[in-house]
């Protein structure tokens, strides 16, 4: 624990950005201050605001003790109590005040297995994370204490742990993910000592909620790539993800490595975290699926696998259902086939199967696919965007309120045609929709009524198409 005098005033550029504090955080901080007691501005907030950024959430620490800190505001839930945390709502705003505290030991390698509450900022600063965590701007005096040198690190852009970096890191596992994460979003250089005190046995204690939480923001980071690639080296990446053990895979001579293509197909696509995670897990199951003969190598149906894979890693993580699904949906479509010449109805065929608002995103996967091959020739590039234009206009389309229903239903058959409700009515629409998706302009009741018509007519005791499949090419011309 430090002593000393580590307060200094702001400079005029900080003196500025703290201005952003806003009035309402103000008069909470005047409350614990007109009481008596201390109050501080501490964590990403002063962190945020040095840098000229708008802090996410704002926490303040006070020496008042949690259950006094409930009295002084008239709305407040206790967020955190076991640990000093209370949620004061101010003005319709949330603020975490936590009482200034020592954490005593770490048995379980994430939570303190002992608070003690303390008057002194610097007790308080010398439990948090990273120097550049460990600021706090002090409401009474306005000075910013500052006892880790958190500035010159933000200044030099650099990361290092409050303290010797494997002893917190073991304290807390949730440490190097966090670690990894800042890396990721804030364009900071890691402290060689702390990198190289980072432990994969370390997390084995964490939720997969809190890991879940810090890689989301990790994925979508500016700096994903150097981010990813150093948590990879580490062995924490593969300690929670084992199947993105595929450094050693060589895929072809085109990339060093399997790693290397998903870590350049991640940093590739745009930062949607779905995007990410398909990206990062588009070709996860190519070393389960690898085959070599007399015609090459092969990873025939990697994309199913992989979608089935992808669903059980995000499960582990306790994404939810809708999220596991969409990039498992699109992991599985990866690896959709066109060719450059494709006709409008065989992309449309893709675009019912695959669904037209999915169409951006699995486009979007597809550009961060070939980027990351390394290999883009100027034609291959026009030839993709080409084709990749034709199927977003046709996508669209597809989403129009005209496209997306059939003119008929079942109903309008019964009626029509003065047939049964039964199997029949359901394989006369999906007839009738193979002959929409191959001329969207056909979508209009008569007209559709006139094929229903005519088929029947042709078909009598024939068997009806028995499916409707948009992948199938006999489509509806060979039943005909
Ligand atoms: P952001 O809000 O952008 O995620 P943050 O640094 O404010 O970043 P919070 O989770 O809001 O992160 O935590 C607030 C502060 O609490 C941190 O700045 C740090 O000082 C401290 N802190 C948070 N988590 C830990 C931890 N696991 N170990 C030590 N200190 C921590
Ligand atoms: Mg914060």
């Amino acid at each position: 624990m430090k002593s000393g005098n580590y307060q200094r005033p702001l400079n005029t550029t900080e003196t500025l950005n703290f201005k952003e504090i806003p009035q309402w955080l103000m008069e909470c901080a005047h409350t614990l201050l007109s009481h008596g007691f201390q109050a501080y501005l501490v964590g990403g907030a002063v962190r945020d605001l040095s840098l000229g950024l708008t802090p996410q959430d704002w926490d303040l620490t006070t020496d008042a003790l949690p259950e006094t800190v409930e009295t002084l505001f008239s709305e407040s839930y206790p967020s955190g109590k076991n640990f000093g945390t209370i949620t004061v709502v101010h003005q319709g705003h949330h603020v975490e005040i936590t009482t200034m505290r020592q954490d005593i030991g770490y048995s379980d390698g994430r939570r303190p297995d002992h608070i003690l509450f303390t008057h002194d900022i610097l007790t308080d600063l010398s439990r948090r994370d990273f120097t550049i965590n460990a600021m706090a701007y002090d409401f009474r005096s306005q000075l910013l204490i500052d006892p880790y040198n958190g500035r010159k690190d933000l200044y030099h852009r650099r990361l290092q742990t409050v303290g010797e970096p494997k002893e917190r890191f073991k304290e807390d596992g949730l440490r190097m993910f966090r670690f990894f994460r800042f890396l990721a979003t804030m364009d900071l250089r890691p402290d060689p000592k702390a990198l190289k005190a980072i432990h994969p046995d370390f997390a084995q204690w964490l939720s997969a909620e809190r890991i879940r939480d810090e890689l989301s923001r990790l994925l979508v980071g500016t700096n994903v790539r150097s981010a990813l690639d150093l948590m990879e080296q580490s062995g924490l990446l593969t300690q929670v993800i084992p199947e993105l053990k595929v450094r050693q895979f060589n895929q072809s001579s085109l990339y060093p490595s399997l790693w290397h293509h998903l870590l350049e197909t991640t940093a590739a696509i745009q930062p949607r975290l779905e995007l990410r995670w398909a990206a990062l897990l588009h070709d996860v199951a190519k070393p389960l699926t690898f085959q070599h003969d007399e015609t090459g190598v092969h990873h025939y149906h990697h994309d199913r696998l992989g979608a089935e894979l992808s669903q059980k890693i995000l499960s582990r993580l306790r994404y939810s259902k809708a999220f596991i699904q969409s990039v498992s949906h699109l992991i599985q479509w990866h690896m959709f086939q066109l060719p450059s010449n494709a006709t409008d109805a065989a992309i449309r065929r893709l675009i019912y199967s695959v669904g037209p608002q999915v169409i951006p995103d699995l486009l979007e996967l597809r550009r961060a696919d070939i980027v990351a091959t390394g290999r883009i020739t100027r034609q291959t590039w026009h030839i993709w965007n080409e084709l990749s234009e034709r199927i977003t206009l046709l996508a669209a389309e597809a989403q129009s309120p005209h496209t997306q229903k059939l003119a008929v239903n079942g109903q309008d058959l019964i009626e029509q045609f003065q047939l049964k409700p039964g199997p029949l009515i359901g394989k006369l629409l999906a007839y009738l929709t193979d002959i929409v998706i191959e001329n969207p302009e056909s979508n209009e009741k008569t007209q559709l009524l006139h094929f229903v018509n005519d088929y029947l007519q042709k078909n009598q005791g024939l068997n009806l198409p028995s499916s409707h499949n948009p992948q199938d090419s006999a489509g509806y011309h060979q039943s005909d």
